[in-house]
Formats: C-alpha cells, structure tokens, sequence
C-alpha cells in the first residue's frame, strides 16, 4: 500500500539515506527503529511531503506521490513535542484541518466529538494545552492528526516527551485505536521495547540504510547483522 522505492536523501555533500526500499500492507503497523541519526525521521518528513526524496519514489494505493504537496497526500502525522496551537483550545486545536477545509461548522463539531471520544478527550473541549498534562496533549495531537480520516498515520517519538506510565498507557491506547481504524501507521522510535511491543514489523535503521526487516519476533531472536545484535541485546 506504502511503497517506498529506492529513496535516497542528501543535504550539501552529506547522504543521510541511502536507496531504501520499504513496503508497507494496508492496515498495518510498521515501526522504523534505529538510533539518534540513522535517517529514521528524515524518511518519515519524505512521506509525509515536508523534504522531497534526491532520488527515488514514494507510491501510496499505486499512485506514485513523490511530487504531491503534503496536504493532498492524506497523511495524519504527530510529532514528539505535541505542535499544538497554544492560542487554540482543544476543539479548535483537533477541528483546525477541517476549518482550512471549509467544512461546514456542525460537520467539524460532529467529527471533532467524534474523535474526541475515540482518543478518550471528551469534556476537555475548552481547555487551552498549558492546562493539559504530556500525555493528554498528545492525545489532542493524535486526534487532530485522526480527524481528517488520513490514508496513512505517521508517528515520530510520540511518546519520548513523556513520563514511563503515561507512555506505556498511551502506547497501549495507540495500538488500540490503529487496529479498530485498520489505519496503515508508521511510527518512529528509537525504544526498542517500543518497537516489539507494538509492531507487526519492524524496519531496523543504521547510517542512512535498513539493516534489517522483519517481525518483532525475527528481529529480536534472529538478528542477521552484527549491529540489530547489539542494537538488539542493548533490550532486556
Ligand atoms: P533523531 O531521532 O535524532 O531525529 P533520526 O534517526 O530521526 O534521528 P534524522 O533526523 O533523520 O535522524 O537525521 C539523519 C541525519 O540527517 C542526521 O545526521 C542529521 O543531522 C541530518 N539532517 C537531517 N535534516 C537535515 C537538514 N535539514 N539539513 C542537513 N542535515 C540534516
């Protein structure tokens, strides 16, 4: 459904992504995992639209959307540091996408409650993001991201701002909400626990290239490459 052929990224002299290749199936749930630096969030911005590929091609359903500008390509997305609207409050902050839209006002309040009950929000209408812990303001994010019905959900650190509990319930919750939506979802991280608990496959990353793809389970108990061994084992 998500192909990603042959892309590769460069900035001035310095190739941060080497010719990957990266399929993702309808409804799943992929993970790119790697450390600080291995390109992981730079793939992301190219299929979200934010940074064009130097070379390569990004094809979404059989469409080839390389040259498309982000807002036409479907895309939800949500970073770590929340990019909330702080003049907004909650229903503003999630309706946002669907004002630019034009649609009419009782269909944004429709979709927005709509949303709002899904991510567990409901009666935070009113609240501003400085009256809303970590954990809620990403909650506010994901459902502004979940709004606009998005083809593909993408997830950079989501939760890395947040304290342990609160991203291990909110991890929980964002599995459960991609699987009752069936929502193609690549997320970002560079947690190893993060990635085997919640992947149905995962890309292992390193300089810019894939050094490994498989399930959780694969990858954890057969690494192939001397790097997703110690990146690996680095887990208990
Ligand atoms: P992190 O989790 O730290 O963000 P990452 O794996 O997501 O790491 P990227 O953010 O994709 O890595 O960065 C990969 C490399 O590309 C880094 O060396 C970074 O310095 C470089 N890079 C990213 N964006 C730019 C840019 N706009 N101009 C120059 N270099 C960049």
């Amino acid at each position: 459904f998500l192909d990603i052929k042959q892309i590769s990224k460069r900035f001035g002299t310095h190739t941060v992504v080497h010719d990957i290749d990266i399929s993702i199936e309808r409804g799943e749930f992929v993970t790119f995992l790697g450390p600080s630096g291995c390109g992981k969030t730079t793939v992301l911005r190219m299929i979200a639209g934010f940074e064009a590929p130097t070379t390569g091609a990004i094809h979404v359903g059989g469409h080839d959307i390389t040259q498309q500008s982000p807002q036409k390509r479907g895309i939800g997305i949500v970073f770590q540091n929340y990019a909330l609207f702080p003049n907004l409050n909650v229903e503003q902050n999630i309706g946002f996408g669907l004002k630019v839209r034009k649609l009419p006002r009782h269909d944004i309040a429709a979709k927005v409650a709509e949303v709002m009950k899904l991510v567990e929000l409901t009666g935070k209408e009113a609240h501003y993001p400085h009256e809303l812990s970590g954990g809620q303001r990403q909650r506010v994010a994901l459902a502004r991201a979940l709004v606009v019905e998005p083809k593909i959900l993408l997830l950079d650190e989501p939760l890395s701002a947040l304290d342990a509990r609160i991203r291990k319930n909110l991890r929980e919750q964002i599995r459960d909400i991609q699987r009752r939506l069936q929502l193609t979802t690549v997320f970002v991280t560079h947690d190893q626990e993060e990635a085997l608990t919640l992947s149905d496959r995962i890309y292992v990353m390193n300089q810019g290239r894939v050094e490994q793809h498989g399930s959780a389970e694969e990858i954890y108990t057969r690494p192939e490459t001397e790097f997703v061994a110690r990146f690996m084992g680095n887990y208990n």
